[in-house]
């Protein structure tokens, strides 16, 4: 039944795409797609990084490394339009080899001046599905002289629902070796809390969506709150994306979300940027 209604999903999408009448998101969707290739090859993407702080004295603790692609002839190229279009050409797993080497390269020249600052990369469920992806992982840690425990994978819920088993099997091992596993938009997969159960995570970061209306919404209020509790009794660290503005941090505060990412405390920031905010905090 759940294979079914999978599919029936997936049909719905297609059919959305077709019933727009409109060519042109579908050519860019195309154009898009053929430049994926040079891209990697050329190098053409850069990485923004944006800090992960404390709730109580808002240091900074980590950063979540983001890709940007901006492109002579299309423009800003958003990871939410290419990353998708990347894993359905078999194109995702070199973006990620990309993305691994570069942000581990900087991190290694941060923790210089900052020895305890991590790191998060967001895998994709097509990356989980390679048998190479725990030496490319291995390898640049050794090469950038960073240690495993500094590194966090951002997975979402829907990353791991295409082939479980080997998913975790892969997470399993990157948890042996002492890299974290954080479960990414939590909350908006399909039945997250059956997702929870079998996964090998040690972090979750709160969706957006709930975060968003947090000081106004009694509704997420509670259910904030109590994904918090029940995160923090499976043992997992918690994260909220998404914060931006004060009211939502103090709130977040006062319900031991242990982490806060979001606009209110910094944008990703280019690598020129973030040396900047770290040196003002
Ligand atoms: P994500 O991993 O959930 O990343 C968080 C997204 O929320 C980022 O969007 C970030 O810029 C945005 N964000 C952070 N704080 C705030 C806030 O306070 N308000 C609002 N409105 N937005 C905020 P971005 O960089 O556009 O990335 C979108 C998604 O694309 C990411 O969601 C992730 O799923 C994917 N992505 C980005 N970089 C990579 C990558 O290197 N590899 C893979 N596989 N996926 C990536
Ligand atoms: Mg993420
Ligand atoms: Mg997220
Ligand atoms: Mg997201």
């Amino acid at each position: 039944a759940q294979f079914a209604r999978n599919k029936s999903k997936q049909q719905k999408k297609t059919l959305n795409i077709y019933q727009t009448g409109e060519d042109e998101p579908y050519l860019r969707t195309l154009q898009v797609s053929a430049a994926i290739p040079d891209a990697i090859k050329n190098e053409k993407f850069t990485l923004v990084y944006q800090p992960q702080v404390r709730k109580t004295d808002h240091q900074i603790l980590s950063c979540e490394a983001l890709i940007r692609w901006q492109d002579p002839e299309l423009g800003f190229v958003s990871p939410a339009e290419f990353i998708p279009l990347a894993e359905q050409s078999g194109h995702i797993f070199a973006i990620t080899q990309w993305v691994l080497r570069e942000s581990l390269q900087q991190i290694g020249k941060w923790q210089k001046v900052l020895p305890e600052l991590g790191l998060s990369v967001n895998l994709s469920g097509a990356d989980l599905a390679e048998p190479g992806l725990l030496d490319v992982i291995f390898s640049a840690l050794a090469d950038a002289q960073v240690l495993a425990t500094s590194l966090t994978v951002e997975v979402t819920e829907s990353a791991v629902v295409n082939d479980p088993e080997q998913a975790i099997e892969q997470l399993t091992k990157l948890r042996a070796a002492g890299i974290q596993v954080a479960i990414d938009d939590y909350g908006t997969g399909y039945s997250s809390l059956a997702q929870l159960r079998g996964m090998p995570a040690t972090e979750l970061k709160i969706d957006r969506s709930f975060i968003m209306h947090l000081a106004s919404q009694e509704t997420d209020k509670t259910i904030v709150q109590s994904t918090i509790n029940m995160a923090h009794k499976l043992g997992l660290k918690v994260v909220a994306e998404g914060v931006e503005d004060e009211d939502t941090a103090k709130l977040l505060a006062s319900y031991q979300c242990d982490v806060l990412q979001g606009y209110w405390f910094s944008k990703p920031l280019t690598v020129d940027d973030f040396e900047q905010w770290i040196n003002k905090e």
